[in-house]
């Protein structure tokens, strides 16, 4: 047995996988259901697309993660592409932004030659949100001159 299989071997071990990549029965972080009880949902204990959440709370609609003192929230957006990577996408949005609307991204409508659209997080939110916070904090450095 090469070296490389060997470690191979004994990073699966570690994890829990199984030789097709598979970790152990477990439940969905955020609704405890079983993961893949059904067997129709192989990714949801894959290591390789692993995210902890079942395909439901996966493909949940955006919710507020949080709500920062300077008023922006963390939300939570179902994976633009799944298919792709399976984990939610998470921004900063203030509700009122003109931009993004208060979903705190924007769509890169980048060709689909190149790996097509992609969300790019709002940079109206995120510096409105940095000012807000080191206005509330003069202390800290976060806009230097
Ligand atoms: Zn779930
Ligand atoms: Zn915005």
């Amino acid at each position: 047995m090469s070296d490389v299989t060997r470690e191979m071997r004994n990073a699966r071990k570690h994890s829990g996988m199984d030789s097709q990549g598979m970790l152990p029965a477990q439940r969905c972080t955020k609704c405890g259901k079983p993961m893949n009880a059904d067997g129709n949902h192989p990714a949801e204990l894959y290591a390789g697309t692993f995210t902890g959440l079942c395909y439901d709370c996966q493909s949940d609609p955006a919710y507020t993660v949080k709500t920062f003192e300077t008023g922006a929230k963390l939300v939570s957006h179902p994976p633009h592409c799944p298919a792709w990577r399976r984990d939610r996408e998470m921004f900063i949005a203030f509700d009122d932004c003109p931009e993004c609307k208060g979903r705190g991204y924007k769509m890169n409508q980048r060709g689909f030659g190149s790996g097509g659209p992609y969300p790019e997080y709002c940079r109206l939110c995120s510096d409105r949100h940095l000012a807000a916070l080191s206005g509330l904090n003069p202390e800290s450095n976060l806009v230097t001159e």
